[in-house]
C-alpha cells in the first residue's frame, strides 16, 4: 500500500513545522490510529499542510458526521477550531466551520438531511458525532469502495460477489458469458454489462465479504 506510506511520510514531514514540540506525540498518536485508512490520511495531510505558518496547530481528533456510499462528512477537531470536510478516495473538499452548520443544498439531500435548519440544528455540539473509526477495522464498511453494508459495491470494486457464480466478479467470466462476447472493449459493452447485473439483482456489501489484507495489496479471500 505504497499511497498510505507516501502520506504518511509526506505528513509526518508536514508536522515539523505545524505541530509545537510539546504536542509532536499526540499529534503522532492521532496520525498512528489513521496510518492504514486512505481517508483518514487525506485529510490529515490536507489539515498539516494547508496551515504550514501555522506554530499551534495540530489535529487532536477526528469525528464522523455522516457517510454515503464511499463520501465521508468528516469534521476535524484542531486546536483552533471545529472544521467541515468532505473526502473521498477522490479527493477532499473544505464546507466550512462546524459552527456555521451550513452544507450546500446537493449535500443536504445526498446526506439525507430534511433541510439546511436540521443539519445545523445537530452542528451545535461537536460531542454528538462519534470518533471516526479507521476503515479498516469497521466491519460495517467496504475496505475497498468504502461501501456501507447493504449498499452496492462502487462497480469494479474487488470485493463485490458476482450474483451468477458467487465468485469475485471483477474476476469471473460471468460478463462474457451473459454479454455473449469474448472481450469488452467499449463502454457501452461496460453499460450493457452493468443493466444486465442490476436486472439479475446485485449483491450488497456485508461484512462476510470483508477481504484479508496482506502487506502490498488486497489479497481476497472467500471461504
Ligand atoms: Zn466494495
Ligand atoms: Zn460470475
Amino acid at each position: 500500500m505504497k499511497e498510505l506510506k507516501e502520506k504518511k511520510k509526506a505528513i509526518l514531514e508536514a508536522m515539523d513545522h505545524a505541530v509545537p514540540e510539546e504536542h509532536r506525540a499526540e499529534a503522532e498518536d492521532v496520525l498512528d490510529i489513521y496510518r492504514e485508512d486512505l481517508i483518514g490520511l487525506t485529510l490529515l495531510l490536507e489539515l498539516y499542510t494547508h496551515h504550514p505558518e501555522s506554530r499551534d496547530e495540530w489535529v487532536r481528533e477526528i469525528r464522523l458526521v455522516n457517510r454515503q456510499q464511499g463520501v465521508f462528512l468528516l469534521v476535524a477537531i484542531t486546536v483552533q477550531g471545529e472544521y467541515l470536510y468532505l473526502v473521498s478516495s477522490e479527493g477532499l473538499e473544505f464546507q466550512g466551520r462546524l459552527a456555521d452548520g451550513f452544507l450546500a443544498d446537493e449535500l443536504i439531500d445526498f446526506f439525507g438531511y430534511d433541510s439546511a435548519e436540521s443539519f445545523k440544528k445537530i452542528c451545535t455540539k461537536v460531542d454528538v458525532f462519534p470518533v471516526y473509526e479507521p476503515l479498516q477495522l469497521d466491519e460495517d464498511i467496504c475496505p475497498a469502495c468504502h461501501a456501507a453494508t447493504g449498499e452496492v459495491h462502487e462497480l469494479g470494486c474487488p470485493v463485490e460477489i458476482c450474483p451468477w457464480c458467487g465468485g469475485q466478479l471483477i474476476h469471473c467470466d460471468c460478463r462474457y458469458e451473459k454479454l455473449g462476447l469474448d472481450s469488452i472493449d467499449s463502454e457501452e459493452d461496460l453499460v450493457q454489462f452493468e443493466v444486465l447485473l442490476e436486472e439479475r439483482g446485485r449483491i450488497p456489501y456485508s461484512s462476510e465479504q470483508r477481504p484479508s489484507f496482506a502487506d502490498d495489496g488486497i489479497d481476497i479471500v472467500f471461504d
